[in-house]
């Protein structure tokens, strides 16, 4: 029995993305990002299946202290960093890395007593104006982060690119350069590359890199055809099954609103999977699903625990046949094409309802 909206994660496919990525900077560490549950397809999952990772990034501490719990030993840095005293003690307590990016947080470490010094990520902002130190800010910091009894010796560095994924975007020349002169003569170990670093701007390689969407198999560059080339395999396949296929006459609407309206004699099939699993409301009538791995468009508004598919061209498509939203045959990029999003906004909506499983 086809089962109805679920996940399929590819422990495997994650292995091998770890070893492309691997395979492209053979110089540098890697650290996994895993943070918003990574990036949809199970935080503890993802990292006990890239148990090679030489480190993890979360963005909030819970998510860090979520992997401790579950025995992850390998480093793990948390990019927000921490706001207070206590959540920095709390940090520590887990052996969590934060990243320092603002004065308050540099006041904090000047002020705490601690019994061990906590180890720090220093992060300068080279043009992205999110977190980070400005250049003028960078220096001074860098030399009372040195002397905070606080902080362990030595410390990495590491700045983060806005637009990597454009590959003709100057900025992440601009922003490299930026990084490169705020370095010049501090001994440390340097991070900059994102997933586009790692994939499009050999430069932003350092001692270590940072890819998250290219390690589920995703491109960042949008192409799908690019990622053909580079070999990674999407990790995440999201399912479901028809539960009803019905026959409609030339101009019967569809859905809510009824903007789709049957041109023609109509075989449509409808879906067990919606908005409340995380397929996007705004994919339009034409997102294409595949239907026992043929293609077949959306027909009219996903609902939230449905979607209709024009299967008239699938004539052999009948209830409890499998629906793949997407993975294999159907990657995720284009989806977010024809839903006007981004695939890391699809990979981590995915809610709560729909099962997942393991391969
Ligand atoms: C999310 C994130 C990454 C990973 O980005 P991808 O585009 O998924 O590779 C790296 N560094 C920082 C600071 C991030 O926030």
């Amino acid at each position: 029995m086809v089962m109805a909206a679920h996940a399929v994660v590819d422990r495997t496919a994650l292995q091998h993305n770890l070893k492309v990525v691997r395979a492209i900077t053979p110089h540098s560490k890697i650290m996994a990002v895993v943070k918003a549950n990574a990036y949809g397809h199970g935080l503890v999952r993802v990292a006990k299946a890239m148990a090679q990772a030489d480190a993890f990034a979360v963005a909030r501490a819970d998510e860090g202290v979520t992997l401790r719990k579950a025995g992850v030993s390998q480093r793990i840095a948390v990019l927000q960093g921490f706001v207070s005293g206590e959540e920095l003690r709390l940090l520590m307590h887990y052996q969590l890395e934060p990243v320092v990016h603002s004065l308050h947080q540099v006041e904090c470490l000047e002020q705490i007593r601690l019994s061990e010094p906590v180890t720090i990520w220093l992060k300068l902002d080279s043009g992205m104006h999110r977190l980070g130190f400005d250049r003028e800010t960078f220096s001074p910091v860098l030399a009372r982060l040195r002397h905070c009894s606080a902080v362990r010796k030595p410390f990495a560095l590491m700045t983060h690119l806005a637009n990597a994924d454009v590959l003709d975007d100057p900025v992440t020349e601009q922003q490299t350069g930026f990084f490169r002169i705020a370095m010049d003569g501090v001994q440390a170990e340097r991070s900059i590359a994102n997933s586009a670093g790692v994939l499009g701007w050999k430069n932003t390689q350092a001692e270590w890199v940072r890819p998250g969407l290219a390690l589920y198999g995703i491109s960042p560059f949008g192409a799908s055809d690019s990622i053909t080339s580079m070999d990674l395999r999407p990790a995440m396949a999201l399912r479901t099954r028809l539960i009803a296929v019905k026959l409609l006459e030339t101009g019967a609407a569809v859905g809510y609103g009824g903007d789709w309206v049957c041109r023609r004699p109509t075989r449509l099939g409808v879906a067990a999977i919606g908005y409340g699993d995380g397929y996007p409301r705004h994919a339009p009538s034409g997102t294409p699903v595949l239907i026992n791995g043929h293609r077949a468009p959306l027909a009219g508004r996903v609902s939230m625990d449905m979607i209709s598919v024009d299967v008239t061209d699938c004539p052999r498509a009948e209830v409890g046949d499998p629906v793949t939203l997407w993975g294999d045959g159907l990657p995720v990029e284009e989806v977010a094409r024809f839903a006007q999003t981004i695939p890391y906004e699809l990979l981590c909506g995915v809610t709560q309802r729909v099962r997942f499983v393991e391969i």
